[in-house]
């Protein structure tokens, strides 16, 4: 019998159920206790203290040496209150987890005792060794050095790992230089002018607003398994996936995982993941089952990008922990089980002004309608320009499953914005582009959309599930994010885009007034010429099939279906260009970018390939050997017993089958490994990305399917490997 799996089995079997002791009352008792958030710094702070870190929040003014170093005291005097011992600079680097190196407080003194220290400095600069980060080129061997520096609109808090506490800190982490190596450098300063040119276009309709951030609501599916099969499973150890493995005869066909009630021991872990994630002010909504047996949901309440990117991170690194704890491992790969849903990551994404307004939510008078429309289609006209970028920025090897490989959404970046808000659109277009469009029309026009807008709410249950960039009523969903992404990743160039269509916007209305045309005159123009511009990115109709890749490809738009070819975006010369202008990226940080995700890229798929080849080998062959030995002798005893063929025909077909198959599995390896010797000798990242992609990856599926047919002929007690269907459905 196959120790491994059946050894495995019976743990699951085995185990003690695991009670977990939850704060009783109320969540808001608990949420937020471990942040050092605004309530916390007023009790904390001095006045003039808690004055300029609201500043630096809100306006991104400097803190002086001065303040910072009352700011560490009190935050140290906090942390210690609640028992930590250690603190960190907590960053994300582009490895795309987050990292810490802890320090203690606590410093020893002459007299052989100690105290406990954290001043500014400390708060606001520290020096990690970069060496070890991915930098694409950035940092020269001879400069490892590596800055990490304080993001005061991220709030510092205290992360509980059994009983060790330390108080974490959000911040930057850039070069010696100066060049970003991680997500929130970039991500803020794509918020910021984000936030000019949205200020700046705001101002046409409200002269009050000052400030404009953008909001992203994350929606995070994962797939849960029991930690002892995923241990029998060297694949989903190493590369968070199964490589290999038949679909069970009941996968997601009878719908019923969906919304389904929650598996007692899944429900545990939940409460106890919401629970932590409560104390750190991570405002978790909602939870359920989703569609692939074994696969969940939790979203938050949308917050400033910012912040919800920097709680996603927590929160899958929470999850991960506290997966453990239950003795489940959490799978945030975008695929881990073949011919079953994988997993993304649904950013929504939504502008707020500080006075409360969602620039997306349709308003309540013909102003804040042309507001809203404004900031609609100038959103649209965005994406419709830069669609390739948006495909870059969720490009991944995971992720690649799911993007065009007949799997929602495809490769092909268009916008869902339902049949309702088409009809505004045509509307415009229609009226403005008549030669003869006059004050009156427009007059009438401003009423007629103001007055269609307001059904858009009844309008708002026409989704288009298979769209990977949909309006859904007042924010846009970006469905086509993987699921183990950074989400700063597609936030950044969203960002960015809008800002550079906003200030285009911008552009052409002064021009238009400086023309002679009246404000809202102008506007409509600008806004009919961005409408009939961004045609081509609209599409209502079911976006995964293949009719749609017909009409995308007429349309020019792309579907590039794999990580290399999508990240040729990045370095564009018009991409370079943008990026540069927006003082978001320079060109050298996005050569370095294209860099690093290319080298990732290639070396997963190397790891892959290394574990497909092992489990064949060492796993899957032996097994296959054993019994087609038997096989072998028992065809042989009952040939030599003189029974006729048609008696032990079936066995000779069967052992033919698994013989041919053995032998094909063999070639192919041999094959694979003779193309990842030829692809490790290229010295260009792109060119060795290609090579995994193109000459490596195809045989992993010609190797799979050979494997997988195995796995049904096999004795089932000969089988080392955990299957799917005692992977996927918890005990
Ligand atoms: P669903 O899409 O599942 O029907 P909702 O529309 O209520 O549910 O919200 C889904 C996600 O959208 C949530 O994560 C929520 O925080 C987010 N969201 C709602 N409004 C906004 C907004 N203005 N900006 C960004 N995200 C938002
Ligand atoms: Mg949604």
């Amino acid at each position: 019998m196959s120790t491994l799996r059946f050894k495995a089995i019976e743990k699951v079997e085995s185990r003690p159920v695991i009670d977990v002791k939850l704060p009783s009352g109320r969540i808001s008792d608990y949420y937020g206790t471990h942040v050092f958030d605004v309530a916390t710094m007023r009790e904390f702070l001095s006045s003039e203290a808690f004055r300029k870190v609201m500043a630096a929040i809100h306006t991104g003014e400097k803190i002086d040496r001065q303040v910072a170093d009352q700011i560490a005291s009190s935050m140290k005097a906090w942390a210690i209150d609640k028992g930590a011992t250690h603190f960190t600079h907590w960053f994300q680097p582009l490895t795309g987890s987050t990292a810490e190196k802890h320090d203690s407080f606590f410093v020893p003194t002459e007299d052989g005792r100690g105290i406990e220290k954290f001043n500014g400095e400390a708060l606001v600069q520290q020096e990690p060794d970069a060496s070890s980060f991915p930098s694409g080129g950035l940092r020269a061997t001879f400069e490892a050095r590596g800055y990490t520096a304080w993001d005061p609109s991220s709030p510092a808090f205290i992360m509980e790992i059994g009983n060790g506490r330390t108080l974490c800190i959000p911040t930057i982490f850039v070069s010696y230089n100066g060049e970003a190596l991680d997500y929130k450098a970039p991500l803020l300063k794509s918020m910021q002018v984000l936030e000019e040119a949205a200020v700046t276009v705001c101002r046409y309709f409200d002269r009050n607003v000052e400030h404009v951030s953008p909001t992203l609501g994350w929606e995070q599916e994962y797939f849960l398994v029991d930690e002892a099969l995923f241990h029998a499973r060297p694949d989903l150890v190493l590369t968070g996936r199964t490589v290999l493995g038949h679909a069970p005869a009941k996968g997601q066909q009878l719908e019923d995982h969906y919304f389904g009630s929650i598996h007692e021991r899944v429900y545990r872990f939940m409460m106890e993941l919401e629970c932590e994630a409560y104390k750190l002010g991570i405002p978790l909504r909602t939870r359920h089952n989703e569609v692939a047996p074994g696969q969940y949901e939790c979203a938050p309440t949308f917050e400033e990008v910012n912040l919800a990117v920097d709680h996603n991170q927590l929160l899958m690194d929470l999850m991960d922990r506290i997966a453990r704890r239950h003795n489940m491992r959490v799978l945030l790969h975008e695929k881990p089980f073949a011919r079953i849903n994988g997993s993304g990551k649904h950013n929504n994404w939504s502008l707020q002004t500080d006075r409360g307004k969602n620039l997306l939510s349709p308003g309540k008078t013909p102003k804040t309608n042309l507001q809203f429309l404004t900031f609609f289609v100038t959103t649209i006209r965005a994406v419709a320009e830069h669609g390739d970028l948006l495909r870059a920025s969720i490009a991944s090897a995971g992720n690649d499953h799911r993007l065009g490989a007949n799997e929602a959404p495809p490769a092909i970046i268009s916008v869902f914005i339902g049949s309702h808000l088409q009809g505004v659109l045509d509307e415009v277009e229609k009226r403005v582009s008549k030669g003869s469009f006059d004050e009156m029309d427009k007059g009438e026009l401003k009423m007629d959309i103001h007055n269609r807008i307001p059904d858009l709410l009844l309008d708002n249950t026409d989704r288009n599930r298979t769209s990977p960039f949909a309006f859904t009523g007042n924010k846009f969903e970006i469905r086509a994010v993987g699921s183990a992404s950074n989400c700063a990743s597609p936030m950044i160039v969203m960002n960015t885009i809008v800002a550079r269509q906003l200030r285009d916007f911008h552009e052409r209305v002064e021009a238009l007034i400086e023309g002679g045309d009246k404000k809202d005159m102008a506007i409509l123009k600008v806004l009919e010429q961005y409408i009939r511009e961004s045609r081509k990115v609209l599409f209502e109709g079911d976006n995964y099939s293949a009719e749609w890749a017909e009409e995308a490809a007429r349309r020019g738009l792309s579907n590039i279906k794999s990580t290399p070819g999508a990240l040729d975006a990045y370095v564009r010369k018009e991409s370079i260009a943008l990026f540069e202008e927006m003082g978001v990226y320079s060109a050298k940080e996005m050569h370095a970018r294209h860099e690093i995700q290319l080298e990732n890229y290639a070396k997963r798929i190397q790891i892959e390939a290394r574990v497909i080849g092992d489990l064949a080998l060492n796993h899957i062959l032996p097994a296959a050997i054993s019994y087609q030995n038997r096989l072998a002798s028992n065809v042989k005893s009952l040939r030599d017993s003189g029974l006729e063929e048609k008696l032990w025909q079936a066995q000779a077909e069967l052992l033919l089958d698994i013989s041919t198959r053995i032998q094909e599995i063999k070639k192919l390896i041999d094959e694979m490994v003779e193309e990842r010797k030829k692809a490790n000798k290229m010295k260009d990242a792109r060119e060795k990305a290609i090579a995994y992609c193109e000459a490596i990856k195809p045989y992993f599926d010609r190797i799979r399917y050979h494997v997988d047919k195995l796995e049904q002929v096999v004795d089932d007690e000969l089988w080392p490997l955990p299957k799917y269907r005692e992977l996927l459905f918890m005990k």
